[in-house]
C-alpha cells in the first residue's frame, strides 16, 4: 500500500482509483462551510488589513497527513488544519476558494514564514522556544503527543524504550520535526533513526519492511493506522506534549490576537471542523478549544 497520494494518483489503474476514492479518510462527512465576514474593517497597515484588501491568503500546510492536511484525489486539501485555516481566513472576509494552499513539509515551516512565501502555517506545528526564535505562534488550538506506530504483527516494539533495548530496531521520522529530536534520547545508536521529508514516506517504509517503526504525534499516526487497513497499530503511551500553534511572522502580535479572537468566536465551527476531519479517525477524541498563550 502506498501512503503518498501524488505518486498514488499518477500510477493507479482506473479500478484502483475507484477503490481508493471509496476508502480513505472518512470524507463522507463534509466539513461545514466556515463563516466568511462581510467587508470586515481593520486598522490600516496591519496584516489583517493587507490580507483583507488582497482578498487572498497563502497558507502553508501538509499535503500527506490524513485527518490534518491531505491532498485528495481531486487535488483539494482537507483536514483539521485546513479547516482551522479556513475559519481564520473567514474572519478576514476571505472565502475558502480564495485561499492559496502551499505544501509545507516540517523542515521548511520557519523558512517559508521568514521568506514571506506564506502568510501563516497551519501544519501540526508544535509551539516551542527554538522555533519562537524565528517566528511567532498563535494558539495552541490542539495538543497532541508523540507515540510509536509499528506493523500490526510486531510484538517486540512496545514503546520508545524498545529502541534502547534493541539496537537493531529502526524508527522513521521527519527532518525538522520535534519527534525526530525527542526520540534520540531513547536510541542506543543514531543509526536507528531514519529520516524523510514527509510522514507518508515513513508509512511507506514501514509498509515495505524497510523500517520497524514510525514516530510522530499520535493523531498523525492514527490517520495512517486508519488508512492502513489493519496493517499498522500504535504501541505504548504518548510520551511528549505537542501543542499545535499557527505559525505567523515573528512579532506580529496584532495578527496573533486577531487569530485568537476569530477562533474564540467560532468555537462551534472548531468543534464541527474536528468532527468532520480528524474526529473521523478511530481513536481520536473531540477536543475543547484550549486556553491560548499570550501573543508575543
Ligand atoms: N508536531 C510535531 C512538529 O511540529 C510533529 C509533526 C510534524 O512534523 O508536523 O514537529
Amino acid at each position: 500500500m502506498s501512503f503518498r497520494r501524488g505518486a498514488l494518483a499518477a500510477t493507479m489503474t482506473a479500478t484502483a482509483l475507484v477503490l481508493a476514492a471509496c476508502g480513505g479518510s472518512g470524507d463522507d462527512t463534509a466539513a461545514p462551510e466556515p463563516e466568511v465576514a462581510e467587508a470586515p474593517e481593520f486598522e490600516a497597515g496591519t496584516t489583517m488589513a493587507e490580507l483583507a484588501e488582497a482578498g487572498t491568503i497563502r497558507v502553508g500546510t501538509k499535503f500527506d497527513q490524513p485527518g490534518f492536511g491531505l491532498e485528495n484525489l481531486e487535488g483539494e486539501v482537507e483536514g483539521f488544519d485546513v479547516e482551522i485555516a479556513k475559519i481564520i481566513a473567514g474572519g478576514l472576509g476571505i472565502a475558502p476558494e480564495d485561499i492559496e494552499w502551499v505544501q509545507t513539509p516540517s523542515a521548511v515551516r520557519e523558512e517559508v514564514l521568514e521568506g514571506d512565501e506564506v502568510d501563516m502555517v497551519v501544519a501540526t506545528y508544535t509551539i516551542n522556544d527554538t522555533r519562537k526564535e524565528r517566528i511567532s505562534f498563535a494558539g495552541p488550538y490542539y495538543t497532541a503527543g508523540q507515540q510509536i506506530m509499528v506493523a500490526a504483527d510486531n510484538d517486540e516494539i512496545t514503546g520508545p524504550e524498545s529502541f534502547t533495548d534493541n539496537p537493531d530496531a529502526t524508527v522513521c521520522s521527519v527532518t525538522g520535526s520535534t519527534p525526530a529530536e525527542q526520540i534520540t534520547e531513547y536510541l542506543a545508536s543514531p543509526d536507528q533513526l531514519v529520516l524523510f521529508d514527509e510522514y507518508s514516506q515513513c508509512a511507506d517504509s514501514l509498509s515495505n519492511g524497510q523500517v520497524d517503526a514510525v514516530t510522530t504525534d499520535n493523531v498523525i499516526l492514527l490517520g495512517f493506522v486508519s488508512e492502513s487497513d489493519g496493517e499498522f497499530k500504535l504501541v505504548g503511551e504518548q510520551f511528549t506534549e505537542e501543542p499545535y500553534g499557527i505559525g505567523i511572522p515573528k512579532g506580529d502580535v496584532a495578527f496573533c490576537e486577531f487569530i485568537h479572537e476569530t477562533l474564540r468566536e467560532n468555537e462551534d465551527a472548531y468543534t464541527e471542523a474536528w468532527e468532520a476531519t480528524a474526529g473521523q479517525v478511530e481513536g481520536t477524541e473531540t477536543p475543547e478549544l484550549p486556553e491560548f498563550d499570550e501573543c508575543a
